[in-house]
Protein backbone atom coordinates (compact mmCIF):
# COMPACT_ATOMS: atom_id res chain seq x y z
CA UNK A 1 0.00 0.00 0.00
CA UNK A 2 2.80 2.44 0.80
CA UNK A 3 4.58 1.65 -1.99
CA UNK A 4 1.88 2.64 -4.40
CA UNK A 5 1.46 5.27 -2.73
CA UNK A 6 4.83 6.84 -3.65
CA UNK A 7 4.02 5.26 -6.97
CA UNK A 8 0.74 7.35 -7.74
CA UNK A 9 0.80 8.45 -11.45
CA UNK A 10 -0.07 12.48 -11.92
CA UNK A 11 -4.00 11.46 -12.32
CA UNK A 12 -4.10 9.62 -8.91
CA UNK A 13 -2.67 12.87 -7.10
CA UNK A 14 -6.00 14.55 -6.70
CA UNK A 15 -7.47 11.83 -4.89
CA UNK A 16 -4.83 10.84 -2.82
CA UNK A 17 -4.61 13.94 -1.63
CA UNK A 18 -8.28 14.64 -0.92
CA UNK A 19 -8.16 11.24 0.71
CA UNK A 20 -5.20 12.51 2.93
CA UNK A 21 -6.84 15.94 4.33
CA UNK A 22 -9.61 13.91 5.11
CA UNK A 23 -7.61 11.93 7.05
CA UNK A 24 -6.13 15.37 8.67
CA UNK A 25 -9.29 16.89 9.12
CA UNK A 26 -11.12 13.77 10.97
CA UNK A 27 -8.62 13.91 13.48
CA UNK A 28 -7.45 17.60 13.48
CA UNK A 29 -10.75 19.88 12.33
CA UNK A 30 -10.21 22.10 10.36
CA UNK A 31 -7.07 23.46 12.85
CA UNK A 32 -3.12 24.33 11.65
CA UNK A 33 -0.41 25.14 14.07
CA UNK A 34 1.86 27.64 13.80
CA UNK A 35 5.39 27.44 15.06
CA UNK A 36 8.22 29.58 15.63
CA UNK A 37 11.64 28.69 15.27
CA UNK A 38 15.25 30.08 16.34
CA UNK A 39 18.09 28.60 15.19
CA UNK A 40 20.98 29.58 18.36
CA UNK A 41 24.19 27.74 16.78
CA UNK A 42 25.75 26.32 13.36
CA UNK A 43 28.73 24.80 15.39
CA UNK A 44 28.59 21.46 14.55
CA UNK A 45 30.77 18.52 15.93
CA UNK A 46 29.55 16.12 12.81
CA UNK A 47 30.42 15.98 9.17
CA UNK A 48 26.85 15.18 7.03
CA UNK A 49 28.08 15.16 3.39
CA UNK A 50 24.48 16.85 2.94
CA UNK A 51 24.78 19.73 5.35
CA UNK A 52 26.63 22.99 5.20
CA UNK A 53 26.95 23.22 8.75
CA UNK A 54 28.83 20.28 8.46
CA UNK A 55 32.84 20.14 10.64
CA UNK A 56 34.90 20.08 7.35
CA UNK A 57 33.57 23.42 5.50
CA UNK A 58 35.30 26.04 6.79
CA UNK A 59 34.11 28.46 4.71
CA UNK A 60 31.36 28.72 6.62
CA UNK A 61 31.23 31.67 9.38
CA UNK A 62 30.00 30.03 12.56
CA UNK A 63 27.71 32.07 15.10
CA UNK A 64 26.16 31.38 18.51
CA UNK A 65 23.36 33.44 19.45
CA UNK A 66 23.36 34.66 22.94
CA UNK A 67 20.38 34.38 25.34
CA UNK A 68 19.07 38.05 25.32
CA UNK A 69 18.55 37.54 21.48
CA UNK A 70 16.57 34.26 22.01
CA UNK A 71 14.38 35.53 24.35
CA UNK A 72 13.76 38.19 22.28
CA UNK A 73 12.61 36.36 19.64
CA UNK A 74 10.66 34.34 21.54
CA UNK A 75 8.62 37.13 23.20
CA UNK A 76 7.56 38.29 19.82
CA UNK A 77 6.32 35.05 18.54
CA UNK A 78 4.03 35.20 22.19
CA UNK A 79 2.95 38.27 21.53
CA UNK A 80 1.66 37.05 18.24
CA UNK A 81 0.20 34.19 19.67
CA UNK A 82 2.18 31.40 18.83
CA UNK A 83 1.68 28.64 21.08
CA UNK A 84 5.21 27.01 20.26
CA UNK A 85 8.83 27.68 20.15
CA UNK A 86 11.05 25.70 18.50
CA UNK A 87 15.04 25.92 19.92
CA UNK A 88 17.31 24.46 17.38
CA UNK A 89 21.28 24.02 17.12
CA UNK A 90 23.47 21.63 15.23
CA UNK A 91 24.94 19.31 17.48
CA UNK A 92 27.12 20.77 19.82
CA UNK A 93 28.64 20.87 23.23
CA UNK A 94 29.95 24.37 22.83
CA UNK A 95 26.73 25.64 25.44
CA UNK A 96 26.46 24.30 28.55
CA UNK A 97 23.30 22.20 29.24
CA UNK A 98 21.96 24.71 32.23
CA UNK A 99 22.52 27.96 29.92
CA UNK A 100 19.50 26.04 27.43
CA UNK A 101 17.19 24.79 30.74
CA UNK A 102 17.58 28.61 31.88
CA UNK A 103 15.87 29.49 28.09
CA UNK A 104 13.32 26.92 28.07
CA UNK A 105 12.39 28.21 31.35
CA UNK A 106 11.87 31.63 30.49
CA UNK A 107 10.17 30.19 27.49
CA UNK A 108 8.10 28.18 28.87
CA UNK A 109 6.90 31.17 31.29
CA UNK A 110 5.78 32.95 28.31
CA UNK A 111 3.15 30.40 28.07
CA UNK A 112 4.37 28.62 25.12
CA UNK A 113 5.00 24.60 24.70
CA UNK A 114 9.21 24.21 24.00
CA UNK A 115 10.09 21.90 21.29
CA UNK A 116 13.64 21.15 20.88
CA UNK A 117 16.24 20.21 17.85
CA UNK A 118 19.56 20.29 19.33
CA UNK A 119 20.86 16.94 18.20
CA UNK A 120 22.34 14.12 20.70
CA UNK A 121 23.55 15.68 23.86
CA UNK A 122 24.09 13.56 27.41
CA UNK A 123 21.18 11.36 28.68
CA UNK A 124 21.06 13.65 32.24
CA UNK A 125 20.35 16.72 29.85
CA UNK A 126 17.35 15.20 28.82
CA UNK A 127 15.93 15.49 32.55
CA UNK A 128 16.86 19.23 33.08
CA UNK A 129 15.77 20.59 30.18
CA UNK A 130 11.91 18.58 30.20
CA UNK A 131 11.76 19.70 33.84
CA UNK A 132 12.60 23.10 32.56
CA UNK A 133 9.51 23.11 30.65
CA UNK A 134 10.37 21.31 27.17
CA UNK A 135 7.99 19.17 25.85
CA UNK A 136 9.01 18.01 22.46
CA UNK A 137 12.18 16.63 20.64
CA UNK A 138 13.09 15.95 17.19
CA UNK A 139 15.73 14.26 15.80
CA UNK A 140 15.59 13.13 12.14
CA UNK A 141 16.37 10.02 11.02
CA UNK A 142 17.42 11.33 7.27
CA UNK A 143 17.49 7.62 6.39
CA UNK A 144 15.90 4.06 7.13
CA UNK A 145 18.84 2.84 4.98
CA UNK A 146 21.22 1.93 7.39
CA UNK A 147 24.57 2.07 4.78
CA UNK A 148 22.96 5.23 2.93
CA UNK A 149 22.81 6.80 6.36
CA UNK A 150 26.87 5.35 7.58
CA UNK A 151 27.31 6.69 4.20
CA UNK A 152 25.88 10.16 4.93
CA UNK A 153 27.10 10.49 8.43
CA UNK A 154 29.90 9.44 9.02
CA UNK A 155 30.91 8.30 12.48
CA UNK A 156 27.17 8.11 13.60
CA UNK A 157 24.99 4.42 12.98
CA UNK A 158 21.55 4.77 12.38
CA UNK A 159 20.93 1.96 15.17
CA UNK A 160 22.01 4.60 17.58
CA UNK A 161 19.94 7.45 16.44
CA UNK A 162 16.82 5.18 16.75
CA UNK A 163 18.37 3.99 20.48
CA UNK A 164 18.27 7.81 20.91
CA UNK A 165 14.81 8.70 19.72
CA UNK A 166 13.63 6.03 21.89
CA UNK A 167 15.79 6.98 24.99
CA UNK A 168 13.54 10.17 24.16
CA UNK A 169 9.83 9.16 24.61
CA UNK A 170 11.38 7.55 27.57
CA UNK A 171 12.31 10.74 29.39
CA UNK A 172 8.87 11.58 28.49
CA UNK A 173 9.22 13.67 25.29
CA UNK A 174 6.76 14.04 22.47
CA UNK A 175 9.27 13.04 19.22
CA UNK A 176 9.47 13.88 15.94
CA UNK A 177 11.91 12.46 13.33
CA UNK A 178 11.33 12.32 9.54
CA UNK A 179 13.67 11.59 6.41
CA UNK A 180 15.37 13.78 4.12
CA UNK A 181 14.54 13.06 0.73
CA UNK A 182 16.48 12.68 -2.03
CA UNK A 183 19.77 11.80 -1.02
CA UNK A 184 21.71 10.09 -3.74
CA UNK A 185 21.09 6.41 -3.90
CA UNK A 186 17.74 6.76 -2.18
CA UNK A 187 15.33 4.21 -3.25
CA UNK A 188 11.85 3.53 -2.98
CA UNK A 189 11.85 1.09 -1.04
CA UNK A 190 13.94 2.87 1.88
CA UNK A 191 11.01 5.66 1.79
CA UNK A 192 8.71 2.70 2.50
CA UNK A 193 10.93 1.52 5.17
CA UNK A 194 11.10 5.32 6.31
CA UNK A 195 7.61 5.41 7.34
CA UNK A 196 7.42 2.10 8.45
CA UNK A 197 10.11 3.37 11.43
CA UNK A 198 7.96 6.21 11.98
CA UNK A 199 5.38 4.27 12.58
CA UNK A 200 7.34 1.79 14.56
CA UNK A 201 8.59 4.94 16.70
CA UNK A 202 4.95 5.70 17.54
CA UNK A 203 6.02 9.05 17.00
CA UNK A 204 4.13 12.25 18.07
CA UNK A 205 5.65 14.76 14.47
CA UNK A 206 6.90 13.50 11.27
CA UNK A 207 8.36 15.43 8.64
CA UNK A 208 9.96 15.15 5.45
CA UNK A 209 12.70 17.93 3.93
CA UNK A 210 13.59 17.76 0.16
CA UNK A 211 17.30 17.36 -0.36
CA UNK A 212 19.06 20.38 -1.99
CA UNK A 213 22.84 20.76 -2.50
CA UNK A 214 24.82 23.17 -0.06
CA UNK A 215 27.68 24.91 -1.16
CA UNK A 216 31.11 23.39 0.17
CA UNK A 217 29.79 20.31 0.94
CA UNK A 218 30.42 16.64 -0.93
CA UNK A 219 26.92 16.80 -2.45
CA UNK A 220 27.29 20.50 -3.84
CA UNK A 221 26.61 19.33 -7.59
CA UNK A 222 24.45 17.01 -6.47
CA UNK A 223 20.87 17.26 -7.96
CA UNK A 224 17.67 18.53 -5.75
CA UNK A 225 14.84 16.03 -4.38
CA UNK A 226 12.28 15.36 -6.29
CA UNK A 227 9.03 17.33 -4.49
CA UNK A 228 6.32 15.44 -6.12
CA UNK A 229 7.79 12.76 -5.01
CA UNK A 230 8.22 14.00 -1.43
CA UNK A 231 4.15 15.62 -2.05
CA UNK A 232 3.35 11.65 -1.85
CA UNK A 233 5.32 11.15 1.00
CA UNK A 234 3.81 13.85 3.09
CA UNK A 235 0.57 12.15 1.95
CA UNK A 236 1.84 8.77 2.90
CA UNK A 237 2.44 10.08 6.21
CA UNK A 238 -0.57 11.56 6.94
CA UNK A 239 -2.76 7.82 5.77
CA UNK A 240 -0.76 5.47 7.11
CA UNK A 241 0.46 7.38 10.50
CA UNK A 242 -2.90 9.55 11.04
CA UNK A 243 -2.55 11.50 14.00
CA UNK A 244 0.71 12.91 13.81
CA UNK A 245 1.69 16.74 13.12
CA UNK A 246 2.92 17.18 9.70
CA UNK A 247 5.15 20.17 9.39
CA UNK A 248 5.42 22.13 5.27
CA UNK A 249 8.83 22.42 5.38
CA UNK A 250 10.56 25.10 3.63
CA UNK A 251 12.18 23.30 1.36
CA UNK A 252 9.03 22.80 -0.72
CA UNK A 253 8.86 26.53 -0.78
CA UNK A 254 12.31 27.07 -1.81
CA UNK A 255 12.05 24.52 -4.71
CA UNK A 256 7.99 25.53 -5.75
CA UNK A 257 6.68 28.94 -5.18
CA UNK A 258 3.38 27.45 -3.30
CA UNK A 259 5.30 24.51 -2.49
CA UNK A 260 4.06 24.62 1.33
CA UNK A 261 0.53 25.06 0.27
CA UNK A 262 0.64 22.11 -1.49
CA UNK A 263 1.90 20.30 1.33
CA UNK A 264 -1.42 21.55 2.98
CA UNK A 265 -2.97 19.88 0.33
CA UNK A 266 -1.59 16.73 0.41
CA UNK A 267 -2.52 16.24 4.66
CA UNK A 268 -0.32 18.70 6.40
CA UNK A 269 -0.72 21.09 9.28
CA UNK A 270 2.09 22.73 10.82
CA UNK A 271 3.87 25.47 9.78
CA UNK A 272 7.17 27.30 10.99
CA UNK A 273 8.13 30.72 11.30
CA UNK A 274 11.50 31.47 11.11
CA UNK A 275 12.69 33.94 13.97
CA UNK A 276 16.01 33.86 13.53
CA UNK A 277 17.93 37.13 13.40
CA UNK A 278 18.01 38.01 9.36
CA UNK A 279 22.12 39.13 10.21
CA UNK A 280 22.73 34.92 11.19
CA UNK A 281 20.09 32.99 9.68
CA UNK A 282 22.07 32.72 6.09
CA UNK A 283 24.83 31.09 8.23
CA UNK A 284 22.20 28.17 9.42
CA UNK A 285 23.13 26.45 6.39
CA UNK A 286 21.57 23.54 5.75
CA UNK A 287 21.37 23.80 2.05
CA UNK A 288 22.00 26.93 0.16
CA UNK A 289 20.01 30.11 -0.27
CA UNK A 290 17.15 29.29 1.50
CA UNK A 291 13.88 29.78 1.93
CA UNK A 292 12.84 32.15 5.11
CA UNK A 293 9.25 31.47 6.07
CA UNK A 294 8.01 34.94 7.50
CA UNK A 295 4.54 35.14 9.91
CA UNK A 296 3.03 36.73 6.69
CA UNK A 297 3.44 33.73 4.18
CA UNK A 298 2.74 31.53 6.97
CA UNK A 299 -0.94 32.89 8.09
CA UNK A 300 -1.41 33.69 4.40
CA UNK A 301 -0.76 29.90 3.58
CA UNK A 302 -2.82 28.68 6.11
CA UNK A 303 -5.76 30.88 5.02
CA UNK A 304 -5.42 29.70 1.51
CA UNK A 305 -5.60 26.09 3.06
CA UNK A 306 -8.86 26.46 4.25
CA UNK A 307 -7.61 25.94 7.31
CA UNK A 308 -7.51 28.18 10.88
CA UNK A 309 -4.68 28.91 13.11
CA UNK A 310 -4.83 27.15 16.33
CA UNK A 311 -1.53 25.88 18.74
CA UNK A 312 -0.45 22.37 19.90
CA UNK A 313 -1.93 23.13 23.49
CA UNK A 314 -5.17 22.94 21.96
CA UNK A 315 -4.16 19.11 21.40
CA UNK A 316 -4.42 18.53 25.04
S1 LIG B 1 22.83 17.71 9.50
FE1 LIG B 1 22.86 18.36 11.65
S2 LIG B 1 24.37 16.98 12.59
FE2 LIG B 1 24.75 16.87 10.37
S3 LIG B 1 26.33 18.42 9.96
FE3 LIG B 1 24.32 19.42 9.67
S4 LIG B 1 23.83 20.38 11.63
FE4 LIG B 1 25.47 18.87 11.98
Amino acid sequence: MLESILETPPDGLPALFARARGVRNAHFGNRAYLRAVIEFSNNCRCNCHYCGMRRDNTSLERFRLDAAAILEAARMAAGEGIGTFFLQSAETEEYDAAWLADIIREVSGMGMNVLLCVGARDESDLDLWRDAGASKFILKHETSDPRLFASMKPGLSLEERIGWLRTLKRHGYAIGSGPLLGLPGQSVASLVDDLLLLSDLDVDMSSVSVFLPAAGTPLAQSPTGDVDLALRFVAAMRIFLERTLIPATSTFERLRPGGQLACFEAGANVITVNMTPPARRDGYELYSKRYFVSLEHARAVIAEAGLVESTEEALG
